[in-house]
This record gives C-alpha cells, structure tokens and sequence, in this order.
C-alpha cells in the first residue's frame, strides 16, 4: 500500500482521503484548518508532510491556492527530499495546472492533473469521476490510487487535458442547472405539480444531471442540498470560479460561449446577493425572486 500526503481536506478532500484509508495506503494529511480525520497522520505543515511520502493528493478550492502549496518559497517543491508523483485534483485555471507539470518534471518527479466530477455524495461513496491529464506512464502509475477514490478513470490527453474536461464540463453544468431552476420555476408560476414535472422531465428530453441527480427543488430527490436548506455541496462561489475559468479559457481559444457568459453573470449575482456560501443548486430561489 502506498503512503500518500493528502492537502486539503474540505467537502470533497475529506470524504476523499477517508477512502484512501479504507483502501489500506498510509496518510499524512495536512490542512490550514483543523483536520478531524482518523486512521491518519496530521503534518503541521507542508516540510513535514513531504518528508516520507511518495504520493501527494491534493485538492484545494483555486489555482492561487495550488500554486503556494505547490511552488511557494514554502512549497512542497521547494521542501520534497526526492522526486515523487503529484496527483493535483483541484478545479483550476490550464495555465496554473500547465506551471506545476512543468516545475515537477524539472525536478524529476511525476505528475498528473486529475480534476474529478461528481460532488460530496460520490466522494463520500468513492464514485467520483476523474479527468486526467499527464504522460501515459503517469496515467497508468495513478489510476490504481484514483480507483479508491472514483468509479470511472478518463485519461484526457496530456498536461492540461484533465483541468480542460473539466472547465468544458462545468461550462456545461452550469447552464444546465439554470436551465433546470428556470424550467422548475416557470411550471410551478403555470400551476405545474414540480414532483409531477420531474417524472415526466427525467423520462423525457430535457432530462440531464442536475435534473435526475442533483433535482434543486426540495422533496424530490432524497439525499440533495436542496433538502438542507442549499447547504453546500457544491458552494455557488466554486461554481462561479469555475465559470471564470471557461470565460477565460473561451477567450483565451477565441471560441464563442454566450450561455456561458449568461451563466456566469447569473452567477456572480446570486453571490452579490449573498448565495456564494449556498449550494449551486440554491440559485433557483434567487431566480424565483427575480
Ligand atoms: P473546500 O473549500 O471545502 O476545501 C478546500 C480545503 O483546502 C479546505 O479545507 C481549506 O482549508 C484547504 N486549504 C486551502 N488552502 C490551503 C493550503 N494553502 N494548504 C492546505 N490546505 C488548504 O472546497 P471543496 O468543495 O472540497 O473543493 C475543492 C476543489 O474541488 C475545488 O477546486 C472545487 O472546485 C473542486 N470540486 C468541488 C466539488 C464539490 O461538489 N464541492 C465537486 C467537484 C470539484
């Protein structure tokens, strides 16, 4: 079994590292904030959790956030005592995901960006969906650890491809929950049962994830934020981030993505209003108010 340093045990990190341990590897987990994890090892501090390890997982909210823990003055390049492999899962910007590749191959090691889709319920059951990025050998080399963490391994092509999925996908995710609240609400403001909208919606052709898996009304699907006061889940702060990461992507390839745009302004709104600390899923009351 393998011993892995694990960075950031938030929503998703947490339940994450926790099936890292009930797959049997070895964890040394370090955190800014208090980790309450047991059947693990708690560094005080990046120089101690690189010190005997020859994985790191890490999965922090931004790409500022990856670029201290990775190339910071106090960094885990800057302290690590031999080459390792690096399994980078955050959702962040190609550029930031491109710069750590670089910087680890300089130093001999292995890495690969394996941003995953899924949320906090398929990380808690171990059936996250990980998109990865990085050399067929480091594919081959990481898939065994990400398959006690998710069901379904991609490999989408070298450095970069892993975060560019997955900024194409949220793109899409966040049109589609938007589009799902506006069809929710527009029934319910017609006089339309939303319980009898989502049975026939989810056999009909508007049916799509945020509809069948992550329904935002309340009552419909059991185990939702939607149900816990839009409790987070997926913070529409993170969703707004990665929104951001599309606009710039789009504008950085030249390719046109309007709804995007839309979502991402809606976004950004709703966290003005307060929502940022809510679940993505929550902006269907906002919309409601509008
Ligand atoms: P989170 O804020 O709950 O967790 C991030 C953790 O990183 C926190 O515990 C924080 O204290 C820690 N952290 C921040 N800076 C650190 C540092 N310098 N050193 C060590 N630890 C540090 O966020 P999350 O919801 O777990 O999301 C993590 C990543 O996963 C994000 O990039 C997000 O976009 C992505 N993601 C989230 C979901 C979801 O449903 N929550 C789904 C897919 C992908």
């Amino acid at each position: 079994m393998a011993k892995i340093g694990f960075i950031g045990l938030g929503h998703m990190g947490g339940p994450m590292a926790e099936n890292l341990v009930k797959a049997g590897h070895n964890l040394t987990v370090y955190d800014v904030t208090p980790v309450s994890l047991s059947g693990v090892v708690v560094a005080a501090n990046l120089a101690e959790l690189i010190q005997n390890v020859d994985y790191v997982v890490s999965m922090l909210p931004a790409g500022a956030h990856v670029r201290e823990v990775y190339l910071g003055a106090e960094g885990l390049l800057a302290q690590a005592p031999k080459a390792i492999t690096y399994i980078e899962c955050s959702t962040i910007d190609v550029e930031t995901a491109k710069a750590v590749h670089a910087a680890i191959a300089q130093k001999g090691g292995v890495c690969v960006d394996a941003p995953v889709s899924g949320g906090t319920a398929s990380a808690a059951a171990g059936t996250l969906t990980f998109m990865v990025g990085g050399s067929d050998e480091a594919f081959a080399e990481v898939k065994p650890i990400l398959e006690a963490m998710g069901k379904k391994i991609f490999h989408a092509g070298l450095a970069g491809c892993g975060q560019m999925a997955k900024i194409c996908n949220n793109l899409l995710l966040g049109i589609s929950m938007i589009g799902v609240c506006e069809a929710f609400n527009l029934g319910k403001a017609l006089g339309l049962e939303p319980q009898a909208f989502f049975d026939i919606c989810k056999e009909a052709s508007g049916q799509c994830w945020s509809l069948t898996q992550y329904c935002p009304v309340p009552g419909i699907l059991p185990h939702t934020p939607a149900n816990k006061n839009y409790e987070p889940g997926f913070m529409a702060k993170m969703m707004l981030k990665d929104l951001n990461l599309a606009e710039d992507a789009a504008e950085s390839a030249a390719a046109a993505t309007p709804l995007g745009d839309k979502a991402r302004d809606l976004y950004q709104a709703f966290c003005d209003a307060g929502g940022q600390d809510k679940d993505f899923s929550g902006i269907i009351e906002w919309l409601q108010r509008q």
